[in-house]
């Protein structure tokens, strides 16, 4: 089904990010500060940097995996150490440069790729050492994504009855087929939306509201031990939310990385995985 084959591309997503979160650790070598020295000791210019690239990492979940453990604190004291050694990339960022074109961020980080040790690190669900891919310049033009402005949009298209719970302005589907992880939803408006910021206020208002009570109630269903609550929009145009609920007290699962095992596990059984679903509904209600 094309719209779960370009879902299932975007969880690669996850692992970029995770890249990016261990080369940010690398920077971090520094001692920790006390717990009660937060950032506002630091730097106003580091400071504003250190807490942009942790607002994107959720610090302690992502981070509460690597050794050592990186707080939002050790994060932005990694960001001013960075100032302070002058590195080209931040220190341009600090200075008020112009932001990098796609281009110029290529140019600078193409031939300087990392192999982070994911191997060592406990939720990696691979063996063996990983070499990074060579990475490709930019394109002209990205490919377009599925059912750009609604043209051919499966979302826009799909009955009713292709989702578990409906209401006047959104649906919550599962995937078409039961995958790894017990609990796998999404939730997406009536309506052609490409992004939470292209909603109106209104329907931006029902959506905070909804992401808590879904991620309650899948959390709700027993044996799922916390809910990831993600959007990607690579793959689909239409806007989707992912709930993805990953097994509970099954350490190697936390993280980014659950979207790859999603993957890697056998499919839940067929009749779990629709009791699931069906928990899922109840807990949801009207
Ligand atoms: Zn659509």
């Amino acid at each position: 089904m094309h719209l779960e084959r370009a879902a299932d591309g975007e969880k690669l997503a996850p692992i970029r990010r995770s890249l990016v979160l261990r080369q940010f650790r690398r920077l971090g070598n520094v001692p920790s500060a006390p717990d009660h020295d937060r950032v506002a000791a630091l730097d106003s210019r580091a400071l504003q940097v250190g807490v942009g690239d942790v607002a994107r990492q959720d610090p302690e979940s992502e981070t509460s995996l690597v050794r050592p453990p990186l707080g939002a604190h050790r994060a932005a004291f990694a960001a001013s150490e960075r100032v302070e050694l002058g590195r080209p990339l931040h220190g341009r960022i600090i200075l008020g440069a112009m932001p990098e074109t796609p281009e110029q961020f290529w140019e600078r980080v193409h031939d300087s790729l990392q192999a982070p040790p994911v191997h060592e690190w406990d939720t990696w669900p691979f063996d063996g050492p990983v070499q990074p891919r060579p990475l490709a310049p930019p394109v002209e033009r990205e490919k377009p994504r599925h059912g750009e402005g609604g043209v051919d949009c499966h979302a826009c298209a799909a009955p009713d009855d292709a989702y578990v719970w409906t209401n006047e302005s959104w649906r919550l589907r599962p995937l078409a087929k039961p995958s790894g992880l017990p609990v796998v939803v999404l939730l997406e408006p009536r309506e052609h939306f490409s992004a939470p910021g292209d909603l109106p206020e209104a329907l931006a208002a029902e959506l905070g509201v909804l992401i808590c009570r879904i991620e309650r109630a899948v959390r709700s269903v027993e044996g799922v031990g916390l809910v990831h609550v993600l959007r990607y929009g690579e793959g689909g145009e239409h806007l989707h939310i992912w709930f993805m609920g990953r097994t509970a007290r099954m350490e190697q699962l936390r993280s980014s990385f659950a979207a790859i095992w999603d993957d890697v596990l056998p499919p839940t059984p067929e009749d779990v995985w629709r009791e699931n679903l069906d928990l899922v509904v109840t807990a949801l209600g009207d």
